[in-house]
């Protein structure tokens, strides 16, 4: 399937039209950014790490009866995905403090979370992704009722599904985001999972190998990426 034409360049990837309406192919491209995009920085290999462990992760999910709307890996940096409708939506779960939730609440880093927390941000760089609750969601129409259901519910069946994962994998899947999108009526699970939008620790020493060693100036962010695919069994060359 070709690329036709580009609708949206983000900071990490592209996503292009094809000659298929209800399908978009997604570049993931070495571009990475942090603190709504004030820190920019190229890491070769990133993109193409990227799509294949997101390939991977997607494929996981669909075996394990959850929607998305990843169809096949198209080269090495591009997939083949459903055109959604994205709700400008972020959907974040917690199974151990970290990050923003540290800043806010003013608790220590690597807390269990039990039961894990569930967030809702509005994904708005100028705003800097604010969290909303669900009131604001309906007020303000950005989903409705049976969405923010259906959001929770998938958001939770992800992190069953993939704590158990990672955890094989030697991996602490310590929170991700998500974020959904509607494909002829139906909520389906958009974007990616890639090392870029969750937490994942050395389940032995809690070494981080996600963007925070990116975010934190720790080095070896590739090196970090590249180990998460390999304990995955996520083939890269
Ligand atoms: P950002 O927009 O946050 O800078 P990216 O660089 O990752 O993020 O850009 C990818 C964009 O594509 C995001 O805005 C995301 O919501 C959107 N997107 C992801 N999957 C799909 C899809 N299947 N259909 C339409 N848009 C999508
Ligand atoms: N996250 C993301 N994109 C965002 C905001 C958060 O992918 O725009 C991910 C982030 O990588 C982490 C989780 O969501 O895995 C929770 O992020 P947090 O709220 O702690 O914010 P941060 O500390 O990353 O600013």
């Amino acid at each position: 399937m070709k690329k036709e034409k580009e609708l949206y360049s983000g900071k990490a990837k592209s996503v292009y039209t094809t000659e298929d309406p209800d399908k978009l192919v997604l570049l993931f491209r070495d571009d990475t950014s942090a603190f709504d995009g004030r820190k920019i920085d190229q890491l070769a290999r990133k993109g193409m790490i990227n799509n294949k462990v997101n390939a991977f992760i997607m494929t996981q999910l669909e075996r394990a009866g959850i929607i998305t709307h990843f169809d096949r890996l198209l080269s090495d940096d591009e997939s083949l995905v459903k055109r959604l409708e994205m709700l400008p939506i972020e959907c974040v779960v917690r199974n151990v403090s970290a990050g923003s939730l540290c800043r806010r609440l003013g608790v220590e880093e690597g807390l269990d979370l039990n039961p894990p927390t569930f967030e809702f941000f509005l994904k708005n760089d100028e705003l800097h992704d604010p969290m909303i609750n669900e009131y604001h969601i309906r007020a303000f129409g950005w989903a409705d009722d049976d969405d923010i259901s259906v959001m929770k519910r998938l958001t939770f069946e992800i992190n069953d599904v993939l704590k158990q994962l990672f955890f094989e994998a030697g991996i602490l899947l310590v929170d991700y985001k998500l974020e959904f999108g509607r494909y002829h009526g139906q909520l389906v699970l958009g974007d990616e999972f890639t090392p870029d939008g969750c937490r994942l620790w050395d389940v032995e020493t809690r070494e981080k190998l996600d963007k925070d060693r990116f975010r934190q100036g720790l080095g070896g962010v590739i090196e970090a990426y590249e180990e998460v695919a390999r304990r995955l069994g996520v083939t890269l060359d």
